[in-house]
């Protein structure tokens, strides 16, 4: 029987509930590939996979499709890699941005996010917010050093702008967290290195779909409760708080708050449509900034 192990891990009740479930996948880089690939492994049944790319050359060292792929939109290039470990998994491919089809979010049971660049992640943020979708987000760190996993739920806990601010420049209060040691955002706010290092790309995303499996079955006995919202990995010695190295292959796990005030899921926003607020509205209001840190980007 093919998934005669997994069933086994898992149990029948929640190997037939995961073949029933949609999840999203947006963006089909390295990481959303490894992600895609490794959620059908687990006997997620149904997916709708959005990137409106085709496979480079280049990819192919850091993807989970090889040269057999070239040239092909990476889209079918997972579908086919999905239907090669379940045949019987329904795939949605749309090659697009995801903006032109937020009418797909309906259709999701949960969303993992495999974009790199900031801006995207904004849009999801709105998008889960509007329809109720708990997502995953992952983020590779320079050099692959390490990243971070974040289990964003609608109405509980930050949403990805306030979990973004908090985390990514969240110096406002340095005297009440730890503060933060990241850097690792471009001018264009995408990651100032795009990391080619596949087993730290793949250590991350193995974590993000992971979790992605914990959240859908959640109403299940094998659902775990996580210390806390994110997982901040090291891939090598890494200062995640200042003055304090965490070692290779170990984890720091943060409890990222709401923040009341936030432009996207704050009371202020609640009150007018929040699908109003673009990301060039929030940068103009400086929630939220793209500024490299000059001290953090000689690194
Ligand atoms: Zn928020």
């Amino acid at each position: 029987m093919t998934w005669d192990r997994v069933e086994r891990l898992l149990g029948e009740d929640v190997l037939s509930f995961l073949s029933t479930q949609t999840v999203g996948i947006i963006g089909l880089g390295s990481g959303g590939s490894f992600a895609a690939v490794s959620l059908a492994m687990s006997g997620v049944g149904r997916f709708i996979l959005v990137d409106d790319d085709s496979l480079e050359p280049t990819n192919v060292v850091r993807h989970a499709a090889d040269r057999r792929y070239l040239d092909q939109l990476k889209v079918d290039a997972v579908a086919d890699l999905i239907r090669q470990r379940n045949p019987a998994a329904e795939i949605k491919v749309v090659a697009g941005r995801i903006e032109d089809h937020t009418d797909l979010f309906d259709e999701m049971d949960l969303v993992v996010s495999g974009v790199d660049s900031e801006g995207p992640k904004y849009l999801i943020n709105q998008m889960c917010l509007e329809h109720g979708r708990t997502a995953i987000y992952a983020g590779v760190y320079e050099r692959g050093e390490g990243g971070d996993v974040c289990v964003i739920v609608p109405g509980e806990g930050p949403c990805y702008a306030c979990w973004a601010e908090h985390l990514r420049e969240g110096l406002a209060d340095p005297g009440a967290e730890p503060e933060l040691d990241y850097g690792m955002i471009g001018p264009e706010g995408t990651l100032a290195a795009e990391p080619g290092l596949w087993l730290h790309v793949v250590r991350i995303a193995a974590t993000q779909a992971d979790l992605a499996l914990n959240e859908l079955v959640q109403n299940f006995d094998v659902h775990r409760e996580m210390p806390g919202n994110t997982v901040v990995l090291a891939n090598t010695w890494l200062e995640i708080y200042e003055g304090q190295t965490t070692l290779p292959y170990s984890a720091e796990w943060l409890t990222i708050p709401r923040n009341p005030d936030c432009l996207v899921c704050g009371p202020k926003h609640a009150q007018k449509d929040s699908a109003q607020v673009s990301l060039d509205d929030l940068i103009s209001l400086g929630q939220v900034s793209y500024e490299q840190d000059e001290n953090e980007s000689s690194q």
